[in-house]
């Protein structure tokens, strides 16, 4: 694929649509794919409305698509940054805050034994967020915990309305 820069956002939408562009062709033109999301109307990660457990001005949790753990959340930030270096001290505070309450939370809905918390940005162009994986007590402590094999989502009314509860 060319460079993406040189069409306009209807046109890459068009291209999206026809199958001709996908997620990395858009990474690669330096275009963050998630925030495109956004724009047009959820077009590469389809609507998300579902797994949103909250969301205020500034950040948005929500589960999952392809979790590698029940629970396994992602917090993300509204507006585009790159990485965590790139955010300023203020908003690092505060989703730090919103991570420690959340992982709390989920440990008690999921009954999970620990949350593990990662942020990896990394490549061309990424929309800085940060991961919550629960391990249970049938899994092993460890690193590898990061890198279970995903799987595909599946909601539980339950929790989900427990989650939202919670993190009023
Ligand atoms: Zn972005």
């Amino acid at each position: 694929m060319d460079d993406l820069k040189k069409y306009n956002n209807q046109e890459i939408v068009e291209l999206i649509k026809k199958g001709k562009v996908g997620l990395a062709d858009l990474v690669d033109s330096g275009i963050c794919p998630t925030c495109f999301d956004k724009m047009n109307n959820h077009i590469l990660y389809g609507d998300n409305k579902d797994k949103i457990i909250y969301e205020d001005e500034l950040f948005e949790c929500f589960l999952v698509g392809n979790p590698r753990a029940e629970g396994h959340t992602a917090i993300s930030t509204k507006k585009h940054y790159k990485d965590m270096m790139e955010i300023d001290d203020e908003t690092c505070e505060k989703i730090f805050l919103i991570a420690k309450k959340l992982m709390q939370i989920i440990k008690e809905v999921y009954e999970a034994e620990s949350v593990y918390l990662c942020t990896m940005c990394d490549g061309p162009m990424n929309h800085f967020h940060i991961q919550l994986i629960p391990r249970y007590s049938c899994e092993k402590r460890g690193s590898k915990n990061f890198v279970k094999p995903r799987f595909e989502y599946v909601e539980n009314k339950e929790k989900l309305i427990k989650l939202r509860e919670y993190m009023k």
